[in-house]
């Protein structure tokens, strides 16, 4: 079992992710939980706000240090254990298959989502968080890099896939290798055939193919 804490000023966009398909089934078979926070609740000021005018000028707003600092330090004790603090970031640590086997061992992981201009330094320098960016490019807000955590990381969860094998196929299973070819019904669309191998039920032969593309594949994306 796995816990998140996602911890966001826009937990209900979450709402349709939580609630489809194979997170909305480890769910229920209680393989992950998942729980939103909002952080403006542990804003101090009157109008709930959580960001301000960044210092020494420039354009849009920054995350406050002390909502923030406050909701993470809030939810960690909310449950144990303590967990492991990811900040969805751009300038972090890129989120690739060997980040994600990691995190997936952990019972609990916390995924900090910014948004404007992004956070205050000294959250960081406080939290000293696992610092996780999705790819070189910027969103406007940590929910869509959150959701990517949760959705790479919990097809490792053992017993949240159907077929245990289906993860250790994927691409990316091993560095750099790139999954083969599929194909299902019907045999011929547009004119294009399904490879004869897959039809002939010769599975030596079969597994011979598939290592063959896959290593072809792996070779022309390198
Ligand atoms: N001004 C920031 C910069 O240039 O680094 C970008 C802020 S972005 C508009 C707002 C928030 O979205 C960030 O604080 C972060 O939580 C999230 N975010 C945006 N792009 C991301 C990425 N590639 N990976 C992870 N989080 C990202």
């Amino acid at each position: 079992m796995i816990r998140f804490d996602v911890l966001t000023l826009f937990p209900d966009l979450f709402a349709g992710y939580l609630s489809q398909s194979l997170l909305k089934l480890a769910i229920q078979a209680g393989l992950v939980q998942v729980h939103l926070w909002n952080i403006r609740d542990w804003s101090k000021d009157k109008h709930q706000r959580v960001d301000d005018r960044p210092f020494g000028g420039g354009p849009g707003m920054v995350m406050m240090a002390e909502p923030v600092v406050d909701c993470v330090e809030a939810v960690r004790a909310k449950a144990e254990p303590a967990g492991r603090l990811l900040m969805m970031t751009p300038t972090g640590r890129r989120l690739d298959q060997r980040l994600v086997e990691e995190l997936a061992a952990e019972p609990r992981l916390l995924l900090l989502c910014g948004r404007y201009e992004g956070f205050d330094d000294r959250i960081r320098q406080v939290l000293t968080p696992t610092e996780v960016s999705i790819g070189d490019y910027v969103c406007n807000g940590g929910e869509v890099p959150a959701m990517a955590v949760i959705d790479t990381t919990i097809r490792l969860i053992p017993g949240v896939l159907g077929d245990e094998g289906s993860a250790a196929d994927d691409s990316h299973s091993e560095p750099g290798r790139l999954e083969y070819p599929q194909y299902t019904r019907p045999r011929t669309y547009r004119e294009l055939d399904v490879p004869d191998v897959l039809l002939g039920g010769n599975h030596r032969a079969i597994a011979a193919w598939r290592r063959e593309q896959s290593a072809k594949r792996s070779e022309e994306s390198s």
